[in-house]
């Protein structure tokens, strides 16, 4: 038989395991032994050369489900980001990149790329004539994040993957928002996926854990540099990310479907006054949405109406948690305006888009009619505890 796994769940469920020889269980066995013999074996091993059992098993995984050669596990998705770029930038650089980029991504920019002399131009919209326009003789790198947070905004993979390539430079993408299940942008040519496994991959909020996807040589390279940074990730934490990823496909699925009722819902709901979803028709990005995402993704924004008192609506939610992060199995909203934009000016945060009333939502399992219901009374409520304006006279 062909053991070549094609499905997506399929992939999720048996790409990679370990077997176990001695009593045949039906899952990979876990070794957390950190000492490893160095006489007559083919390979050193050691939790910081990336190369344990069970490291190497997920890394199958992970490459199989981004349709490349190779992966990498790391310790956070932020040590997955800053070990890439580094590892393809040096003194003198530059790399092309939007500014609507994930804030931990944005802070490494800011406040280390000086100390090694990389460059960087922050595009305010990213098409590809916006990456076209900033590249320079000395460029090395572009950068995506495709669909944006938060308001969903997409990026053509294709055509930014010809500019680059075209120039000699580069491609990386954060595929967090998509996970592998909606968006594999190796088929469109981009060079280096990147993860933070924190949120779907590992899809239950109880594991940090970030990921690389490749060709061989661009992750040997990166490789090089992570085994000196030393972000490993331990193994019992990789061996639960392994049992995470069996349940990815109809996970993810599930969400998406989530979303996208949701984002019909809300989109004729009388007090919401705008909805972010690629899935919708009316949205800027879903002619790209349909051609380079399998699914439209389990993340969405709205805007309240003025009606809506913002706060009092967040805490009459019954079963949706305001929290931070996303992509958990249960639903969680927040604020962008009270976290990942709250440093920001009020002109600042009007000029990204990002209003008083903007809602940022993570579909989780659940089911629709319950999370229905649950948005339907929490608008009700926050509707009847605005103060009434003066009655008229
Ligand atoms: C959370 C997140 C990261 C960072 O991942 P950590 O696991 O928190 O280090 C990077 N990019 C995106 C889009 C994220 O949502």
């Amino acid at each position: 038989m062909d053991k070549t796994a094609k499905g997506i769940n399929t992939i999720c469920t048996h790409v990679g395991e370990l077997e176990d020889r001695e009593f045949r269980g039906a899952v990979s066995p876990l070794y957390m032994s950190t000492s490893y013999a160095y006489e007559e074996v083919d390979v050193k091993r050691y939790p910081r050369y990336f190369n344990t059992p069970n490291q190497e098993a997920l890394c199958r995984k992970i490459a199989a489900l981004e349709h490349t050669e190779s992966a990498l596990i790391f310790g956070s998705g932020m040590a997955a980001v800053s070990t890439s770029l580094l590892a393809f930038l040096q003194k003198g650089d530059h790399l092309v990149i939007p500014r609507q980029i994930y804030g931990g991504t944005y802070n490494l920019l800011a406040e280390e790329f000086g100390k090694y002399g990389i460059e960087y131009t922050l595009i305010d919209w990213s098409g590809v004539s916006d990456f076209e326009n900033a590249i320079q003789p000395n460029t090395r790198v572009c950068y995506l994040e495709t669909p944006s947070n938060p308001l969903l905004s997409l990026t053509d993979l294709e055509a930014v993957a010809n500019l680059a390539r075209s120039r000699g430079i580069k491609t990386m993408i954060d595929n967090t928002f998509a996970s592998p299940v909606n968006q594999n942008p190796r088929d469109f040519g981009i060079d280096i996926i990147i993860h933070s496994a924190t949120k779907y991959m590992g899809g239950h909020s109880d594991i940090c854990a970030g990921a690389v996807a490749g060709s061989k040589e661009d992750v040997d390279r990166i490789f090089h540099l992570a085994k000196n940074l030393g972000g490993s990730l331990s193994d019992y934490t990789v061996w639960l990310l392994e049992r995470s990823l069996k349940t990815m496909g109809i996970r993810v699925k599930a969400q998406n479907e989530n979303a996208l009722q949701l984002a019909r819902f809300l989109s004729k709901h009388p007090h919401i006054d705008r909805v972010y979803y690629p899935g919708l028709e009316g949205h800027p990005g879903h002619e790209i949405a349909k051609k380079q995402m399998h699914g439209y993704g389990g993340m969405l924004s709205f805007e309240l109406a003025p009606s809506i008192d913002r706060r009092a609506f967040m805490k009459s939610l019954k079963w949706i948690k305001a929290s931070m992060s996303l992509a958990g199995v249960e639903s969680t909203l927040l604020a962008p305006s009270q976290t990942s934009h709250g440093l920001l000016s009020p002109e600042e945060r009007e000029q990204a888009g990002i209003r008083e009333g903007l809602i940022r939502f993570s579909a989780g399992i659940e089911d629709f009619e319950d999370l229905r219901s649950d948005l339907t009374q929490a608008l009700d409520r926050a509707l009847s505890t605005k103060p009434a304006a003066l009655p008229k006279t």
